[in-house]
C-alpha cells in the first residue's frame, strides 16, 4: 500500500461562516418561476450555479435565463454548468425567452449564455436577436446582456451592442493572476479589452469578481483600477462558493467588512456603483444597480 506524503494531504477548508447560510424560502412565486422556465424549455443560472439567492430573486419575480443551452464549450474551474459539446442553436429560443419575460411581468431581464466557441460569432447573432425580441414583445423592459468574451471578436461584442441592451456586462471573474487557474481559457487583458471597447460603443458597462480564491486585497484594488481605466461603470464583489468538491476549492471566507472596504474603495476609484458582499453575484439586484447609474446620469 502506498504511503500518504505530504504533497497528499489537503489544507482543511473553512468553516463556512454564519454569514453564508441562507435558506431558500419556497413560495408561491419561487414555484412560478421554476415552472414557466421548465415549461419553456429554458434554463437559468439560478439553478445551473445553485445560487443562493433564489429564494430572494425568484420570490420578486425575476431570474436571469441562460440562452443556447446548458452545455459550454469551456471549463471553467469555479463553475457549475456541465462542459462538452453544446447542440444546435434553437431559433425559437430568443422569442420563447421574450415570452416568459412577459409572463414573469419583469421589468429587468438579465440575458446571458454558455460559451459556445464552436459557433463562428461565439452566439453573437442569438444573443442579439434574444435583446431584440425582449424589447419587441416588452418595451418597457430593459435587459442586460451578460456575454462571453467571444475569443476577442470585436466584430460579435459590435453584433450585441447594435441590438442596445440596457446594460452590456461581462465578469472578470478574478484578479489577473488567477485566472490560468480559475478561467484557463480566458483572458485577463482580452476581458478588459472588450469591457473597453463596449465603453466606446457607448454601452453602460458593468463586470464581476469572485472573492476567495486566494487573491490579495491589493489584487482586487488593482482589478479596480483596471476596470476604472477601461470605462467600467458597474461592479460587483461576491464570496466564490465551492458548487462541488470537484471544483476549486474556497481559500478564505472574506469577512463583510472587506465586502464594505470594497465597496468604498470601488466608490472612490470612480466606480459608478460597486455591489459588494458574501452572497452579491453579477445579476443579483441587478435592476437597482441599473437605476443608481440611470440616477447619477441625470
Ligand atoms: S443572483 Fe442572479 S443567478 Fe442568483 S438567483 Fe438572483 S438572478 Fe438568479
Amino acid at each position: 500500500m502506498r504511503r500518504e506524503t505530504a504533497a497528499d494531504v489537503k489544507p482543511p477548508l473553512p468553516r463556512k461562516p454564519d454569514w453564508l447560510k441562507v435558506r431558500i424560502s419556497q413560495t408561491k412565486t419561487f414555484h412560478n418561476v421554476r415552472d414557466l422556465v421548465k415549461g419553456l424549455h429554458l434554463h437559468t443560472v439560478c439553478e445551473e450555479a445553485a445560487c443562493p439567492n433564489r429564494g430572494e430573486c425568484w420570490n420578486r419575480g425575476t431570474a436571469t435565463i441562460l440562452i443556447m443551452g446548458d452545455i459550454c464549450t469551456r471549463s471553467c474551474g469555479f463553475c457549475n454548468v456541465k462542459t462538452g459539446k453544446p447542440l444546435p442553436l434553437d431559433l425559437g429560443e430568443p422569442r420563447r425567452v421574450a415570452e416568459a419575460v412577459q409572463t414573469l411581468h419583469l421589468h429587468y431581464a438579465v440575458i446571458t449564455s454558455v460559451d459556445r466557441d464552436e459557433l463562428s460569432d461565439g452566439g453573437a447573432g442569438h444573443f442579439a436577436a434574444t435583446i431584440r425580441s425582449i424589447h419587441e414583445l416588452n418595451p418597457q423592459c430593459k435587459v442586460e446582456a451578460l456575454i462571453p468574451d467571444f475569443k476577442g471578436m470585436e466584430v460579435s461584442l459590435t453584433v450585441v451592442c447594435d441590438a442596445r441592451p440596457e446594460v452590456l456586462a461581462h465578469n472578470l471573474e478574478t484578479v489577473a493572476r488567477l485566472h490560468s487557474t480559475v478561467r484557463p481559457q480566458a483572458k485577463y487583458w482580452r476581458s478588459l479589452q472588450l469591457l473597453g471597447r463596449a465603453k466606446k460603443q457607448g454601452m453602460v458597462v458593468k463586470s464581476g469578481i469572485m472573492v476567495g480564491l486566494g487573491e490579495t486585497k491589493d489584487e482586487v484594488i488593482e482589478v479596480m483600477r483596471d476596470l476604472v481605466d477601461v470605462g467600467c461603470d458597474l461592479l460587483t464583489i461576491g464570496q466564490y462558493m465551492q458548487p462541488t468538491p470537484k471544483h476549486l476549492p474556497v481559500v478564505e471566507y472574506i469577512h463583510p467588512d472587506v465586502f464594505k472596504e470594497y465597496e468604498e474603495i470601488g466608490r472612490n476609484l470612480g466606480l459608478a456603483h460597486v455591489q459588494s458582499g458574501a452572497l452579491v453575484r453579477s445579476s443579483y439586484l441587478a435592476d437597482l444597480q441599473e437605476a443608481i447609474i440611470r440616477s447619477e446620469e441625470r
